[in-house]
């Protein structure tokens, strides 16, 4: 194999592997959306649900769906099923198909409608409060004309 074409798969690995999501969410954040996320609820943002016994239905937003019967929201198992998709996903993976996103955009997704704040900034430079910072000027008045007392 002439050596340009291993840099070329190398070049692709690396890409690839770039590609892998890294979350800043701090894991606690990830872990909290994830317990307070409801399946029924987040579907609901898309599909009208019918209740169904202890299930849901609706129509399957990914196939082009136009019967009830092949997609099942299931709470007490907290995902949704598609039979003609066959495929099951849980809140996270629900939201992340019918929006597009990422699963660390999945999880901001979810934690903005669920009233979780991120705090992304958590790591980066945070200037200090104005109440902090000294006045430039703390009067019009000349120095000189301050009384006594009140310097130093
Ligand atoms: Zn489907």
């Amino acid at each position: 194999m002439p050596a340009g074409d291993a840099r070329d798969a190398h070049a692709h690995a690396y890409v690839s592997f770039t590609q892998i999501p890294m979350p800043k969410i701090p894991e606690e954040i990830v872990k909290r959306v994830l317990s307070v996320a409801r399946i029924e609820d987040v579907v609901s943002d898309f599909v009208q649900l019918r209740r169904s016994g202890k299930e849901y239905e609706g129509l399957c937003p990914f196939h082009g769906d136009k019967n009830l019967g092949s997609f099942k929201v299931a709470p007490a198992k907290n995902i949704c099923t598609c039979f003609s998709c066959q495929e099951s996903w849980d809140p996270v993976g629900f939201v992340m198909k019918a929006e597009g996103l990422t699963f660390p955009d999945a999880i901001r997704w979810l934690a903005k409608k669920y009233g979780i704040f991120i705090d992304e900034e958590q790591n980066r430079f945070k200037p200090k409060p104005s109440m902090e910072s000294p006045p430039i000027f703390v009067s019009r008045r000349k120095p000189w004309a301050f009384p006594s007392k009140e310097i130093g």
